[in-house]
C-alpha cells in the first residue's frame, strides 16, 4: 500500500493531503497526519537551511507537544541551549520569572492535583533556544525520512479548484522552472507569514505596530545564562536569548515612526547606538556594539492576526498563515505544534476517514477552532496585551507596566500564574484575565500610593483612567478571539 501510494505521489502527483510549506507547521502536520497512514504531498519554496530572525526560542509547551508528535529529537545536535525561565530586567533591576514547577495545565489536570496531594514535586518545565535554521533542517529531515510523506521542492503559485464545486483540490506550483500541479483531498496552506493564499480567504489583513531588529551576538556574558532576557526601559523592549553555545540573539522592537529611528537621528544604527546601548546591561554593550557595526541589519514584522475557522471546502490554513501574535512571548512556534497536535485528532482516521468527506472534514474544523482556543488564544492575547505595556508610550500604561514588574517582585503565585500562561503549560483563558486585572488593581495601587499623601485623591481620581486603559489594551484581543 505505502508503495502504491508513494508511485500515485511521484507520478500521478496526487496525495490524501498536500501541505504548502516545510517550515514549523507544515512540517509537524505532514509527520503528524503520515504517522495516521495518510499519504502526504509536501511542497517547499526552498529546502535549503533557513537563514532568518524568528523562532528561536520553543516554550515549554511547545516541547510538550514536540513530544506528542514524535519529534522531541530534533532539539538534539543543534547545540540547543535549555531555557529555564526569563531574566525581566526594568530601569536596571532584574526579576527573575522562572518556569513553574507543579503547575498542570488543563488537560493534565488530574495527574497534576493528585501529584500536588502526594507531595510530589514535578520537574520544572524547559524551554529550549536555537538557530531556526538548524532546527528546521532537523524537521525537514524527518518529513523527507517519511515513507507516507513526498517533499518537492518549488513553490505553490495558485490554488486549483473545481469548475463545479469551486472545492479546492490542490496546488499550482512551479518545480524546477516547469509548471505543475499537486493534487489531494485535503490541501494545508501552512506558507507563513506572508502567505501569497491568504487574502482569497479572508478580507482582513495582518497589522504590524512595530518591527524587530535582529542582531546576532558572540560569547556576550548574559546576566542570567538559561534565562531569556526582557529589557524595559524609556523604550520598546529588548529581548536577548542564547541561541547556541556562542551566539546570543538580540532582538530590538522599533515602533512604527520612531523619532528615535528616523533618519535625521540616524536611522535604526542611530537609535541602536543611542537608545539601546545605553539601555543594556553593562557586559553585555561591547558584543552589541561589535554586532552593529559587523552584521547584516535585518527585520521582521510584529504581525497581528486573530484565527479564524476554515470554512472552505478541501482547504486547511495554519500556522502564521492563519493566526499570529506579536513575537514578544515566542509562543508561535509553540501554537503551531499544538495546532498539528489537535489537527491530527481531529481529523484521525477513526472520526475521518475519508479526507473526501469534505462536510465531515469542515465540522472537525469548527471543533477545532475552539479546541485550539485554550492553548492559542492565551497565547495570542497575553502578547498583544504584554506587548502594550512593555511598549509604554503613555503614563497609564507607563503605570501598568511598573505594576506589572512589582507584580512579579511578589514572587509565588504572581509569577508562576503569568509565566505558566506564557510557556504554554497554563491553558486556561481565565487564568489570564485573572492575573491581568491583578495586575492592573495592583497599578492602580501603586500609583495611588507612590505620590505624596496630599496627592492621594487626585492620584485616586487619575488611576480610573489607568484601569480604563487596562480594559482598553485587552478587551479587543478577547473579542477578536471570540469570532467565530
Ligand atoms: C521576529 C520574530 C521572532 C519570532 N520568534 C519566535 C520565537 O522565539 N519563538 C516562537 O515560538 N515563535 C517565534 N516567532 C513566530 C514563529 O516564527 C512563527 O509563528 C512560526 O515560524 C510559524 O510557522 P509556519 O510554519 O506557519 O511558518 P514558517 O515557519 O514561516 O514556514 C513557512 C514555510 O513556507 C514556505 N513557503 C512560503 N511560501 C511558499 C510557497 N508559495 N510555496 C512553497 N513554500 C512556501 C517557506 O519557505 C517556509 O519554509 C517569531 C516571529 C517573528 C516575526
Amino acid at each position: 500500500m505505502d508503495e502504491k501510494n508513494a508511485q500515485r505521489r511521484l507520478q500521478h502527483h496526487e496525495a490524501d493531503v498536500v501541505v504548502v510549506g516545510a517550515g514549523i507547521l507544515g512540517c509537524a502536520v505532514a509527520v503528524a497526519l503520515g504517522n495516521q497512514g495518510r499519504s502526504v504531498i509536501v511542497l517547499e519554496r526552498s529546502l535549503r537551511e533557513p537563514d532568518r530572525i524568528v523562532g528561536e526560542l520553543l516554550q515549554p509547551g511547545g516541547v510538550q507537544a514536540l513530544e506528542k508528535l514524535g519529534l522531541r529529537d530534533c532539539l538534539e545536535e543543534i547545540d540547543a541551549v535549555k531555557v529555564f525561565g526569563y531574566d525581566v530586567i526594568y530601569y536596571g533591576s532584574e526579576v527573575q520569572i522562572a518556569y513553574p514547577e507543579n503547575v498542570h495545565g488543563e488537560e493534565e489536570g488530574a495527574v497534576g492535583k493528585a501529584d500536588e496531594m502526594r507531595g510530589v514535586k514535578r520537574k520544572r518545565p524547559e524551554g529550549r533556544s536555537f538557530h531556526h535554521g538548524r532546527f528546521v533542517q532537523r524537521l525537514r529531515e524527518k518529513v523527507l525520512a517519511h515513507p507516507n510523506v513526498t517533499v518537492v521542492e518549488g513553490t505553490a503559485t495558485g490554488l486549483v479548484r473545481s469548475g463545479y464545486t469551486d472545492q479546492i483540490l490542490g496546488v499550482e506550483a512551479t518545480v524546477q522552472g516547469q509548471p505543475d500541479a499537486y493534487f489531494g483531498s485535503l490541501t494545508i496552506v501552512a506558507d507563513g507569514y506572508a502567505s501569497k493564499f491568504r487574502k482569497e480567504f479572508r478580507s482582513d489583513a495582518p497589522v504590524a505596530r512595530s518591527k524587530f531588529w535582529g542582531l546576532e551576538l558572540i560569547d556576550v556574558p548574559l546576566p542570567m545564562p538559561n534565562h531569556g532576557h526582557v529589557i524595559l526601559g524609556d523604550h520598546a523592549p529588548i529581548l536577548l536569548y542564547q541561541i547556541g553555545t556562542h551566539e546570543t540573539r538580540a532582538l530590538v522592537d522599533i515602533p512604527e515612526n520612531l523619532p528615535t529611528a528616523s533618519i535625521k537621528a540616524g536611522g535604526v544604527k542611530g537609535h541602536l547606538k543611542n537608545v539601546v546601548v545605553p539601555a543594556l546591561p553593562e557586559q553585555v554593550r561591547p558584543s552589541f556594539e561589535a554586532a552593529i557595526e559587523r552584521d547584516r541589519l535585518r527585520s521582521m514584522p510584529n504581525s497581528f492576526l486573530p484565527p479564524t475557522t476554515n470554512r472552505k471546502p478541501g482547504l486547511i490554513m495554519l500556522g502564521d498563515a492563519m493566526n499570529m501574535r506579536h513575537p514578544l512571548t515566542g509562543g508561535g512556534m509553540t501554537v503551531a505544534f499544538n495546532d498539528a497536535v489537535l489537527l491530527s485528532e481531529v481529523l484521525h482516521p477513526s472520526i475521518v476517514p475519508s479526507l473526501e468527506d469534505t462536510k465531515l472534514v469542515l465540522q472537525q474544523m469548527q471543533s477545532l477552532h475552539w479546541k485550539r482556543k485554550g492553548l492559542s488564544s492565551v497565547i495570542n492575547i497575553l502578547a498583544m496585551a504584554l506587548y502594550s505595556l512593555f511598549a509604554a508610550d503613555d503614563a497609564q500604561l507607563k503605570a501598568l507596566q511598573q505594576g506589572c514588574f512589582e507584580y512579579f517582585k511578589l514572587g509565588g503565585n504572581c509569577i508562576d500564574g503569568p509565566v505558566g500562561l506564557l510557556a504554554g503549560i497554563i491553558r486556561q483563558p481565565f487564568v489570564l484575565f485573572y492575573h491581568f486585572f491583578a495586575v492592573a488593581l495592583y497599578a492602580m495601587w501603586i500609583y495611588i500610593t507612590e505620590a505624596g499623601a496630599l496627592l492621594v485623591p487626585l492620584r485616586a481620581v487619575l488611576s480610573v483612567g489607568v484601569f480604563y486603559k487596562a480594559c482598553v489594551v485587552i478587551f479587543p484581543y478577547i473579542f477578536s478571539e471570540l469570532r467565530t
